[in-house]
């Protein structure tokens, strides 16, 4: 049988090949345009290079018209929340956020507004948001917010601030010419105690927003929360081994 060498080369590295200077020449290039900050220190040091890597990843998980969370990095969010709320039982609150009548604005105003009226809403939301908030945009117009640690109580005091806010806010479209939109939520909670899966968690959010749609338009839904309480010993069922032993 052939043996796997587990020898680990301890001489110094090749020089950088001319493509390999290429690449970073490339990665600063994309940096410039979308207006990041350059890493500090000395060009070609570690710590440079580091921070190019750094300044490639931020750049990788924000939406370029808002600077929000993308929609890969929001994904990311929810993976992990759904894990934290199954470990920890702590609620969490998934709000979809879709602008009302947005083609009209699209239609009437040009496509550039329509940009404005996206960034404006995206601005209204990290401004409302706690800083453990995750606020995203997911699509064209359509944005998501992750509320760790949320108390079911809250939620719809929570998602109808950021409705208002929205609704509140003229939005500059010309010298002397605002612009209002409204938006539309639909929420639901993850599971407690339960193990489940992003995509369910965002479709039954989603089902909420469908909801605020048909009801009106400028509305928040959220998904009812059950009133029953899990016992001690059914959290303990999450975690604990299989218990049929005890029958027999
Ligand atoms: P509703 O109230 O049912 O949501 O109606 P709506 O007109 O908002 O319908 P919808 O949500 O389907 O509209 C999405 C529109 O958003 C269609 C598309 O042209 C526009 N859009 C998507 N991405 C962008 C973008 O990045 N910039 C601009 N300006 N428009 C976009
Ligand atoms: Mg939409
Ligand atoms: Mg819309």
């Amino acid at each position: 049988m052939p043996q796997i060498s587990r020898r680990v080369s301890t001489s110094a590295p090749p020089p950088p090949t001319k493509s390999a200077t290429l690449r970073v020449e490339q990665a600063m290039q994309l940096l410039q345009q979308s207006g990041h900050p350059m890493p500090p220190g000395a060009p070609g040091s570690v710590a440079w290079l580091q921070g190019l890597i750094d300044a490639l990843c931020d750049l990788s998980s924000r939406d370029a018209l808002t600077g929000l969370a993308n929609r890969r990095s929001f994904e990311a969010g929810l993976g992990r929340e759904i894990d934290r709320v199954a470990r920890s039982g702590e609620p969490a609150l998934l709000l979809l956020l879709d602008i009302d009548h947005f083609k009209r604005v699209n239609d009437t105003h040009g496509h550039a507004v329509g940009d404005v009226v996206i960034q404006a809403v995206a601005d209204a939301l990290r401004e409302t948001v706690r800083p453990m908030d995750l606020p995203a945009r997911i699509g064209g117009e359509e944005f998501a917010v992750i509320l760790p640690n949320c108390a079911p109580a809250f939620g719809q005091t929570v998602a109808e601030r950021l409705r208002t806010r929205i609704e509140a806010r003229p939005i500059k479209i010309g010298p002397s010419q605002t612009l209002g939109v409204t938006v539309s939520i639909g929420g639901a909670y993850a599971p407690q105690w339960v193990r489940s899966t992003a995509s369910l968690w965002m479709e039954r959010a989603d089902l909420q927003l469908y909801r605020a749609k048909a009801e009106g338009r400028n509305r928040t839904c959220l998904e009812p929360t059950p009133m029953s309480e899990v016992t001690a010993e059914e959290k303990g069922l999450l975690f604990g081994t299989s218990n049929f032993g005890e029958f027999e």
